[in-house]
């Protein structure tokens, strides 16, 4: 039997400090599912599909955060950026320069996120450290107007081992440290899933995406 999506929900806020912000991840969960935990007070949710995010917004309470924590294709933002409260998986200036582009026609600033490669899988998106100094100072950023860098997003190795999760997740919390002064707005650090986010809270983040915890494990088949 699985306990429900409240107390899973209100479990976890009850663990976490105030500065840490839950997004809750209903990837290929339903209308209801949602509606539960949104029901029992949570309205920042996290998707990795923008199709899937969008028919969401639609039909969904309009107070809803939506974040995209996804891989993002260039020709697909056109369809969130009316929207989107938070991107957390910008890992290049192309796909910048398109958000910028497509904010700018709803007259709006979208927050993003750099998503940084700390893992040591190879299929896991995102910027080295050397592609995020280099778009930091390209000089670039002071040009696009209509997005804002507020922090970076990584991703850990899916392993057993503590050590180095706690590994990557403090390279991540040290690179956004250094980063901070050249870039005084950076407010948020992502970082931590239902495996690993006590780690991640650990060494500094501040902002946790959760989703087999709150709402059971993914079926994809479905
Ligand atoms: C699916 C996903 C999560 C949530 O994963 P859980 O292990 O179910 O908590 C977090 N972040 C990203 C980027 C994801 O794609």
């Amino acid at each position: 039997m699985n306990t429900s999506i409240r107390q899973n929900l209100l479990n976890i806020l009850e663990s976490l400090e105030e500065h840490v912000t839950l997004v809750a991840v209903s990837k290929t969960k339903s209308h209801e599912e949602i509606l539960e935990a949104y029901e029992a007070g949570q309205r920042v949710f996290g998707e990795n599909k923008v199709q899937e995010m969008t028919g969401k917004w639609e039909a969904l309470p309009k107070d809803i955060e939506w974040h995209m924590i996804g891989h993002v294709q260039r020709n697909k933002v056109k369809y969130m950026a009316s929207y989107v409260a938070l991107i957390h998986g910008v890992d290049s200036l192309k796909l910048l320069q398109e958000i910028d582009k497509q904010a700018k026609k709803h007259n709006r600033v979208i927050p993003c996120l750099f998503q940084m490669h700390i893992a040591q899988e190879t299929t896991k998106f995102g910027l080295n450290e050397t592609e995020l100094d280099e778009l930091v100072q390209s000089g670039t950023l002071e040009e696009l107007n209509h997005v804002e860098i507020k922090g970076l997003m990584g991703m850990a190795t899916f392993t057993e081992n503590k050590d180095q999760i706690r590994k990557e997740f403090q390279f991540l919390k040290s690179v956004f440290d250094r980063l901070l002064p050249k870039l005084p707005q950076l407010s948020i650090l992502s970082m931590g899933m239902s495996g690993d986010y006590p780690i991640a809270i650990e060494e500094g983040s501040n902002m946790v995406r959760i989703g087999s915890s709150i709402f059971g494990e993914r079926n994809y088949s479905q």
